[in-house]
């Protein structure tokens, strides 16, 4: 029996380091932060590059524009001044249109400045929130990185802690074992307490009596704590 005490004894240790694993494993950050800073930045930069993309649409429609104000304008001047036409009426009328068309070269001009000035801040602006970007894409890459050597490493432990687990719960009768298991779910994982200080329950911290102290040392049989029923191991091996 004292050799069923101490399987026991092992088991319990193997199951408590297997349960920090899983522990451990859940509250394991897969970088959640990260992530979050990430997709803000990301989305920061896809607007930021959207508007750069407009301003330049902007500039190069404007361009167009401008150029071809200038090409009616400079063929309505032809007209003017060619000699071809003759008409006062005529004159007066292609004069008109060709005022009309430099003040809207005039118009585009300044539309253009707008345009050429917002460029330069639509520029800086992507790409600050590229780099911005860039730099929560590297930082995420490294904690996700992080979390999956740290999982492997865990899972690692583990694998090898099943198996010890295994081989420990091999001298343990079933019906026991069993036993053992309930104790366990029923007692916050914890079924096996030892006795620390001669007289304390290591699972409640709750005072032993004397007589079952002598109990423990001097019989084999499997005794348990009076307030949280855990079974008592006096000796470890
Ligand atoms: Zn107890």
């Amino acid at each position: 029996m004292k050799e069923t005490l101490a399987a026991l004894y092992s088991l319990q240790q193997l199951d408590t380091a297997l349960d920090t694993i899983k522990r451990t494993m859940a509250t394991m950050d897969p970088g959640k932060r990260e992530r979050v800073a990430y997709d803000v930045a990301k989305q920061a930069h896809t607007v930021a590059e959207q508007h750069l993309h407009s301003v330049q649409a902007n500039i190069r429609d404007t361009e167009l524009e401008q150029k071809s104000v200038e090409t009616k304008r400079a063929n309505e001047e032809k007209l003017l001044y060619g000699g071809t036409v003759r008409s006062p009426k005529e004159l007066q009328s292609l004069q008109q249109e060709v005022e009309m068309l430099a003040r809207q070269r005039a118009t585009l001009d300044e539309k253009l400045l707008e345009h050429m000035e917002a460029l330069a801040g639509a520029k800086q602006a992507e790409a600050e929130t590229r780099h911005a970007h860039k730099a929560t894409a590297i930082a995420l890459k490294a904690k996700q990185e992080e979390y999956k050597q740290n999982g492997e490493v865990l899972t690692q432990q583990g694998r090898e802690l099943f198996a010890q687990r295994k081989q420990a719960q091999s001298p343990i009768p079933p019906d026991l074992l069993q036993q053992y298991e309930k104790l366990r779910s029923a007692n916050g994982g914890i079924a096996v307490a030892f006795i620390i200080d001669g007289t304390i329950c290591d699972g409640c911290r709750m005072k032993i009596p004397g007589a079952l102290i002598t109990q423990l040392k001097e019989t084999s049989r499997l005794l348990h704590c009076d307030n949280c029923r855990r079974i008592l191991v006096y000796y470890k091996a």
